[in-house]
C-alpha cells in the first residue's frame, strides 16, 4: 500500500477499522501502520512530531456537503431553503474555515477571536454568525463592521447594546433572538443547553423569549432576521430536534400574531452526535433532515403560517470523525487495583493528555485507542491510557482492550478527536500544544504549527 488517494489498493487489512469511528480514507497496512489521507501514522509522527492532531480534508469535506446536501434535499421536498452553518468552536483553523466556505457551508462564531479567524479566511461577512452570552461592546462592532449576516442575541440587555454599536458603525443589525424551548438533549448536563435553569437563551415558557422578539422587531435600528434554537450536543435521537422545532414555530407564528410580521427565519442550532467508540452509530444527516423537514412542513401547515428559511449549526459532526490524535506511549506500568473484576490493570501513559483532550476529564467523555505503528500480537489486556499531568483525573480514554505487549516508542491513535480537542487544548503544566496537521492525497501539510516552550516563555514578563 498505499493509494495515494488514500484507496483501498495495496495489502490493507479490510475490517480491522470500524469505519464509523475513522476518518474515510484510514486503513491499515500489512506492517499493522494505520494510514489516514494516505499518510502513515509512523511517517507523520516522525515528520510533525508527537502529539499530532491530524485532520483528513477529504473527510472534513465530505461530511460538510453531505450535511448541505441532506438538509438542502430534505427541506426542497417540503418548499423551503436551507443554510448550513459550520459551529466553527468545535475547530477553527483559517484553512478549515475555507473548506467549510469552499463546500457551501457558512462559519457560525462565538467569540472576536473565531470571528477574527473567518474574516482572516476571507469568509463573505453576511455568511458569518456572531454568537455568545456575553459579547462584549468590542465585538459586536467588530462583527457588525465585518457586515455579519447575524448576531444571535442572549439577553433582553443585548438589544440596546446591539442597537447602540449598529448605529455607531451607521447599520442595521441583523438580529436572531436564541431562545430556550425546555428540550433537554444530549450527552452530558454541561453540553445540554436548552432546558431552563442555565446560562443560554431566553425562556419560551417564562415569557422572556417573546420579550425579547417584542422589543427587536420594534426597535429601529435592529432588523429580526429570525428565532434560534440550540437543544444541546451530541445527540443521537431526533426526536429533540422535532419537539424543538414545532415549539419554534408555534412561537414564531404568536409573533406574528402581536407584530403582523413572521420572521422570514429559523435555526435550528447544531448537536448532531458521532461515533466516539467501537459498535456506536453516528446520526445520519439524511434521516434527522428528512425528519425535521416534516415536522417544520407539517406545523408550518397546521399554523396557516408560510414556511421559514432554515438554518442548521453542525459542528461536531462535521469535523469530530475527520480528526485523529498520534500519541507516543512513555511508561507502561501494571498496576494492581485491589478490584476482584479487573484485579490488575495496563497504564499506558502518552505524551499528552487532559492539555490536548480535556473532554474526558471535563465531561467523563469516552474514547477508543489503538496501537497503529506496528502489527501487534493478538493477546488483549484490559488498559487505561492516560496523560503526562499532573491530575490523576488526566486520563485519555479509560477503559480499552490494547495488546498485552503495548511498549515505550508504540504510536496510540486517539479517533474522532477533531472537534473540541485542539479547540479546548490548554498549556496546563507549561506543555506547549501540539500542531493541527492535515493530511491528502498521500501528503501532509500543517495548519497551526506546534507551539514552543519559548512561546509560552514570551508571555511571561518576568
Ligand atoms: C456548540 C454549538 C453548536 C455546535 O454544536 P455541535 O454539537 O458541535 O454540533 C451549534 N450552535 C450553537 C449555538 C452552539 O453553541
Amino acid at each position: 500500500m498505499s493509494a495515494p488517494d488514500g484507496g483501498s489498493a495495496g495489502a490493507g487489512t479490510p475490517g480491522a477499522l470500524d469505519p464509523h469511528l475513522w476518518p474515510s480514507s484510514a486503513e491499515v497496512d500489512a506492517a499493522g501502520v494505520l494510514h489516514l489521507g494516505g499518510v502513515g501514522a509512523d511517517r507523520l509522527v516522525a515528520e510533525h512530531g508527537s502529539p499530532l492532531y491530524v485532520l483528513d480534508e477529504g473527510d472534513f469535506r465530505a461530511r460538510a456537503r453531505r450535511f448541505v446536501q441532506a438538509f438542502t434535499d430534505a427541506f426542497a421536498a417540503v418548499g423551503t431553503e436551507v443554510d448550513v452553518y459550520y459551529a466553527g468552536k468545535a475547530l477553527l483553523t483559517v484553512a478549515v474555515a475555507r473548506w467549510a466556505h469552499e463546500e457551501g457551508l457558512r462559519i457560525d462564531t462565538a467569540t472576536g477571536g473565531e470571528l477574527a479567524v473567518a474574516l482572516r479566511a476571507g469568509i463573505p461577512g453576511p455568511h458569518i454568525g456572531l454568537h455568545g452570552n456575553n459579547k462584549s461592546d468590542d465585538e459586536l462592532t467588530a462583527a457588525l463592521a465585518a457586515g455579519v449576516g447575524r448576531v444571535v442575541l442572549d439577553s433582553a440587555d443585548e438589544v440596546p447594546r446591539v442597537a447602540a454599536a449598529a448605529a455607531a458603525t451607521g447599520s442595521r443589525a441583523p438580529v436572531m433572538v436564541r431562545v430556550t424551548t425546555g428540550v433537554h438533549a444530549g450527552g452530558h448536563e454541561y453540553i445540554s443547553t436548552a432546558h431552563e435553569d442555565q446560562k443560554f437563551g431566553l425562556s419560551v415558557a417564562g415569557g422572556q423569549a417573546m420579550e425579547v422578539l417584542e422589543a427587536v422587531a420594534a426597535h429601529p435600528d435592529l432588523d429580526l432576521v429570525g428565532i434560534h434554537s440550540h437543544i444541546g450536543s451530541q445527540i443521537l435521537d431526533p426526536s429533540g430536534f422535532e419537539v424543538a422545532a414545532d415549539k419554534i414555530l408555534r412561537l414564531r407564528a404568536e409573533l406574528a400574531g402581536r407584530t403582523g410580521d413572521l420572521v422570514p427565519e429559523v435555526d435550528l442550532g447544531g448537536g448532531y452526535g458521532i461515533a466516539y467508540l467501537p459498535g456506536e452509530r453516528p446520526v445520519d444527516p439524511a434521516e434527522i433532515a428528512g425528519r425535521v423537514a416534516e415536522v417544520v412542513g407539517r406545523t408550518c401547515a397546521d399554523l396557516g403560517t408560510p414556511l421559514p428559511r432554515i438554518s442548521i449549526e453542525p459542528g461536531r459532526a462535521v469535523v469530530g470523525p475527520a480528526g485523529v490524535t498520534l500519541y507516543t506511549v512513555g511508561t507502561v506500568k501494571q498496576v494492581r487495583t485491589g478490584d476482584a473484576a479487573v484485579p490488575e490493570r495496563t497504564y499506558v501513559s502518552v505524551d499528552g493528555g487532559m492539555s490536548d483532550n480535556l473532554r474526558p476529564a471535563l465531561y467523563g467523555a469516552r474514547y477508543h485507542a489503538q496501537v497503529v505503528s506496528r502489527r501487534t500480537g493478538t493477546e488483549a489486556v484490559p488498559a487505561r491510557v492516560v496523560g503526562k499531568h499532573c491530575e490523576s483525573g488526566d486520563v485519555v480514554v479509560r477503559d480499552v482492550q490494547l495488546p498485552g505487549e503495548v511498549r515505550r516508542g508504540d504510536v496510540l491513535a486517539v479517533p474522532a478527536t477533531g472537534a473540541y480537542g485542539r479547540s479546548m487544548a490548554s498549556n496546563y503544566n507549561m506543555v506547549p500544544r501540539p500542531p493541527v496537521v492535515a493530511v491528502r492525497a498521500g501528503t501532509s501539510r500543517v495548519l497551526v504549527r506546534r507551539e514552543t516552550v519559548e512561546d509560552l516563555l514570551g508571555l511571561d514578563q518576568g
